[in-house]
Parts: structure tokens; C-alpha cells; sequence
């Protein structure tokens, strides 16, 4: 699997310079419960198709930004420094 990503800061670097954070979630519920947090942390969608998440720039600049990606086929649509997209 390689592809390439667009850092905000750096351009277009490949992919392996890069590490995945997760996908970009609502905030976690107020005052949950045991289980509601639970699902919280566990219960992560496993979209087929555009997703948004995050990722850092981990051999460079260190940054993290968020990217829309197509998961069926690692395509990276867009990046964004976090609150910009
Ligand atoms: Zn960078």
C-alpha cells in the first residue's frame, strides 16, 4: 500500500512519512457513563468510502491535520490543518 499526501505545511511527501491517527469523530458525550465511553473509544465507524481523518506528519514538520479519504481506494482528497475543513 503506498500512496502520497498533501502535508499543509510540507506538499505532497509519501505516504510512509506520515502516521494515521483515526478517523475524525464527534466529541465524546458529557459526563458519560461507563458504557457510553466505551462505545465512545470502541465503537469507530468503518466507512467504505470518503472518511475523514486524522494524521501527522510524523518524519517532517509534525504536524496534524485532517484528510478526506477514499478508503476503497487510498485516494487522498483533501488535506487541512485542523478547523480549516
Ligand atoms: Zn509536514
Amino acid at each position: 500500500m503506498s500512496f502520497q499526501i498533501a502535508c499543509p505545511n510540507c506538499g505532497v511527501r509519501p505516504v510512509w512519512e506520515f502516521h494515521y491517527g483515526g478517523p475524525v469523530t464527534s466529541s465524546a458525550p458529557p459526563n458519560p457513563t461507563e458504557r457510553q465511553w466505551g462505545a465512545y473509544l470502541f465503537d469507530k465507524p468503518n466507512i467504505c468510502g470518503e472518511q475523514h481523518e486524522w494524521w501527522v506528519h510524523r518524519s517532517a514538520c509534525k504536524t496534524w491535520f485532517t484528510a478526506k479519504r477514499d478508503t476503497r481506494t487510498n485516494t487522498v482528497l483533501s488535506t487541512a490543518m485542523h478547523g480549516e475543513g
